[in-house]
């Protein structure tokens, strides 16, 4: 099942992709943000039979499919090669830093090169979405909390970010998930999918996911030692090799780029690159 938010004649909606269209699902007054993830299949199934309106998928905006007041928990480092190219040591656990919503835009969404900064960089990445939630989760019992996996690319602001984590990944419009999530029983071993990067359709990054430093196990149970997880949270997993930091010359993001990230059986988040005005 594809989950999806997004925003249609100025409102906001939550529903299940099929094909082309998307189907509205009526939320009731149970429905209070974006809440899908933390439902079972049965009743996505059952809300589905019961939504009579569907609306063509090129008509709506879609919108970054996680509610406002969820944690987007980045993992920065871990993959062997992007940790060689960046000349960082493997750590012992993730590191992890948090990203804020309003940065974020959704597929098909212009991002925006910053004017501050020359130095807009794209990162991309498989992230995963919890579906229940929990503290101290044990590593063999990791994946049950997991709802499904969308696209992110983590846009960074090199220059900013060498003095602050938080300034480098917080630029308004710099970071883009989605298209929407593709729940776990679609995505049998989301620790074996082929991961691609592509700037004007040139392949800049391209690594399995088994390359991870950290499974998406390690990474569910280690937040969930220093977070209260929750349905909804995004835990996005990190980026390999092909930075355009590392590239020399360094090849940044610039207005009227095009940007993909596509991983296997979850979808390819497509956005364009603006000035920021
Ligand atoms: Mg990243």
């Amino acid at each position: 099942v594809k989950l999806a938010r997004f925003d249609h004649a100025r409102r906001e909606a939550q529903g299940i992709v099929i094909g082309e269209r998307v189907h509205v699902l009526e939320m009731g007054d149970a429905g209070c943000g974006f809440d899908l993830p933390g439902r079972a299949i049965a009743e996505l199934d059952t809300l589905l039979a019961r939504s009579p309106r569907s609306l063509l998928l090129r008509e709506v905006m879609l919108l970054p499919p996680m509610a406002p007041y969820s944690q987007l928990i980045c993992v920065g480092v871990n993959y062997a090669d992007h940790a060689a190219e960046t000349g960082h040591s493997p750590q012992r656990v993730p590191a992890v830093f948090l990203r804020h919503l309003r940065g974020v835009v959704g597929h098909g969404q212009p991002l925006c090169a910053p004017r501050g900064s020359p130095q807009y960089d794209y990162e991309g990445e498989l992230a995963l979405v919890i579906g229940r939630g929990g503290r101290h989760i044990a590593p063999a019992d990791a994946m049950q909390h997991v709802a499904g996996y969308c696209c992110f690319m983590d846009g960074s602001v090199r220059d900013f970010q060498r003095e602050s984590v938080a300034a480098g990944k917080n630029f308004p419009r710099s970071a883009a998930l989605g298209p929407w999530i593709v729940t776990s029983d679609e995505v049998p071993d989301a620790g074996e999918l082929q991961l691609q990067t592509r700037v004007n359709g040139r392949t800049v990054q391209s690594a399995p996911t088994s390359t991870m430093l950290h499974s998406l196990a390690q990474l569910v149970a280690y937040c969930s030692t220093w977070t209260e997880l929750r349905a909804g949270d995004v835990i996005a997993t990190g980026t390999p090799a092909g930075v355009g930091a590392r590239h020399t010359p360094p090849t940044w993001l610039r207005p009227g780029d095009t940007i993909e990230v596509s991983v296997e059986g979850v979808g390819v988040l497509a956005n364009p690159v603006e000035a920021e005005r």
